[in-house]
């Protein structure tokens, strides 16, 4: 019989992945990790019985994850990443040429060592890159003891379960908004809404408690079933969700990065949410 690999969605739902080729799968100290080769996804990473990142479609995750608000901030020197051991955010936070520290901080060094190995299309020697730290530490215990601010902060994590439970926390939350530099953006990675609706609305109250301004953006990443990838946006300059087109084409132009997803258009467009998340967000009239 063929290999396959399962992902149990929600009750009565899962989704099943040929494994064309195992890779590699062990226990970590902290998660369950499978790497297999599935023939229309590529190479596949799945951590604790949840598919993370795909070859086919992280373009479109780790782009707009990165993109969005650097392009939007249009000063960023200093990027915080939180969680993201495939590498594959990171990659695309160092596309731009003005950014001088990335801080990375993942508390498993296994998925870091294991993607570096069997999903090297994802970093593609980013984790080589000067201008990068790792540090293996938990996102809130770093964010709790450091004294440096950041232009751009990105939670690139798992769901809240296990680890990454804090990591949708109001003092997480908190913790990032004091990190920031003046004018900074905090995004998150919030679940697919249509699955995930509570995480969302939880992340809003929060959000709202805290910052000036606070949405969420959107992207359909094939693998993360179930609708659209909804991502978090926080920030205490409330300009920098409206950002014109114009000044975003002349940006994304200047930085020279061809992307596959992004373009200044889907940026604005993707702040553009469907009612049952604005009702659950409590913002009715978008
Ligand atoms: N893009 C993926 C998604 O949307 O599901 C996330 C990929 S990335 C592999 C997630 C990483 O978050 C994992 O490597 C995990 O170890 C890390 N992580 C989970 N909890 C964390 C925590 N508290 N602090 C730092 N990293 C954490």
């Amino acid at each position: 019989m063929k290999a396959e690999y399962r992902e149990d969605i929600c009750a009565g739902w899962d989704q099943v992945f040929s494994i064309d080729e195992p890779l590699y799968e062990t226990k970590t100290d902290h998660q369950h990790l499978i790497i297999f080769k599935n023939r229309y996804c590529g190479r596949v990473l799945a951590l604790d019985g949840v598919v993370q990142t795909t070859e086919a479609d992280e373009f479109i995750y780790h782009e707009m994850m990165a993109h969005v608000p650097i392009l939007a901030h249009g000063g960023v020197r200093r990027v915080l990443i939180i969680g993201g051991g495939d590498g594959g955010l990171l990659r695309e936070v160092l596309r731009h040429r003005e950014i001088q520290r990335v801080v990375q901080v993942e508390i498993d060094l296994s998925v870091i060592d294991l993607c570096r190995r069997y999903l090297p299309n994802h970093s593609q020697g980013a984790f080589d890159d000067p201008r990068v730290a790792v540090v293996i530490d938990d996102g809130m215990h770093f964010l709790q003891h450091t004294d440096a601010r950041f232009d751009v902060i990105l939670t690139d994590s798992t769901d809240p379960e296990g680890p990454a439970e804090v990591l949708f926390s109001e003092r997480y939350y908190a913790a990032c908004r004091r990190c920031l530099a003046p004018g900074g953006i905090l995004v998150t990675q919030n679940g697919v809404a249509f699955l995930q609706l509570d995480e969302v609305r939880m992340s809003a109250t929060y959000f709202s408690r805290l910052f000036r301004d606070w949405h969420f953006f959107n992207a359909a990443v094939p693998t993360y079933v179930g609708g659209t990838m909804t991502f978090g946006w926080a920030s205490d300059n409330p300009h920098l969700r409206q950002i014109d087109g114009e000044t975003l084409g002349a940006r994304f132009a200047r930085s020279g990065i061809t992307a596959r997803y992004y373009t200044p258009e889907l940026h604005r467009a993707a702040f553009a949410l469907p009612q049952y998340i604005l009702d659950a967000i409590g913002k009715p009239k978008g």
